[in-house]
């Protein structure tokens, strides 16, 4: 079997497409712009790369984009001082605090001083908590990129058995919540899980989220999974240079799987494409207008 490639990067080009109608249609009908604000501390050069697209791509859809770059000894008093400054600005509707924040600083501190309804990320705990009751919340962007592309591949999604491997609570916890949402039979795996090649194996759908370059091996999959690669790690070659690889030991796993995503291309681009689409939809809500069905699930 050769899986079916799940193309993030088309998918997300199509999600971008609807974010930039639905901006169109809000500044033509009601005469806003919805407004991402992101902050970025210190000068960690992956974070840069990060946030320069993510503004980037902002502007692309015709949203505005405000950038606060502070320097790496930013107290965290002034931090917050920002936080709050951006939670009444009536212009932003989604704010977004780059991590990993300087160690000096308290992420969830800080990630809890921003207005839930602004918090584009996710991350908030009053999100959080809604998510887990299965209530309306800002959904994290990686796992609302990943059940995006999981049911477009899978269609209905329930009675599947899917296994996340990892527990953050980026990643692991809000996509395990998800797919509980979607009436999944859920198994969260972590370091300490025991015997994950035969909890894999009956798996119909797999998210790797465990940041280790080509951990899951073909051969702990079982035949025709559709699997879903969250991870991001440079590994050197032999001849000096980096290479960007997933979890998954992709070469061989995709002549397993169903269908599967390739690293890059694959959750990658959909996390900032969910992005704007989150921002989209605080802003909708933040109006008291109707959601766009097509930027959220
Ligand atoms: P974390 O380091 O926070 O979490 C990793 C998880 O993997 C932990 O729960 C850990 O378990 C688990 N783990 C570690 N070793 C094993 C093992 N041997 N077997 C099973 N589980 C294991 O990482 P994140 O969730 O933040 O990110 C995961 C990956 O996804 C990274 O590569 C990151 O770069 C990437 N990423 C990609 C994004 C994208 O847009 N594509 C966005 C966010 C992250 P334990 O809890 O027990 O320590």
């Amino acid at each position: 079997m050769t899986a079916r490639i799940i193309d993030g990067k088309a998918f997300a080009a199509i999600l971008r497409e609807s974010v930039a109608e639905h901006v169109a249609h809000l500044k033509q009908t009601k005469g806003i712009t919805p407004g991402l604000a992101v902050v970025l501390v210190g000068d960690d050069p992956a974070s840069q790369v990060y946030v320069r697209s993510k503004g980037k791509q902002t502007v692309e859809v015709g949203m505005h984009s405000y950038e606060y770059k502070l320097p790496a000894d930013t107290s965290e008093y002034d931090l917050l001082a920002l936080i709050e400054q951006l939670n009444y600005d009536l212009s932003v509707h989604g704010i977004l605090v780059q991590l990993p924040l300087p160690k000096h600083i308290d992420e969830a501190l800080v990630i809890n001083a921003i207005d839930p309804a602004k918090d584009v990320d996710g991350f908030h705990i009053s999100n959080a908590g809604l998510l887990a009751t299965g209530q309306k919340a800002m959904v994290p962007c990686t796992p609302l990129g990943c059940l995006m592309m999981l049911r477009e591949y899978c269609g209905n999604l329930s009675g599947l058995n899917a296994v996340v491997i990892g527990r953050s609570n980026i990643v692991g916890k809000p996509m395990a919540q998800l797919l509980l949402r979607e009436s999944c039979t859920v198994t969260v795996a972590h370091s300490r899980t025991k015997n994950l090649p035969e909890i894999l194996r009956e798996a119909d759908i797999v998210v790797a989220a465990v940041g280790r370059p080509l951990f899951v091996q073909s051969y702990w999959l079982k035949e025709g999974a559709t699997v879903i690669d969250v991870g991001i790690n440079r590994i050197d070659q032999a001849d000096g240079t980096t290479r960007l690889v997933g979890d998954v030991d992709y070469d061989t796993a995709k002549e397993v799987a169903g269908a599967i995503t390739p690293v890059p291309g694959g959750v990658g681009p959909m996390t900032i494409a969910c992005l704007l689409a989150n921002t989209v939809t605080a802003c909708c809500r933040a109006h008291s207008l109707p959601e766009p069905k097509r930027l959220t699930i």
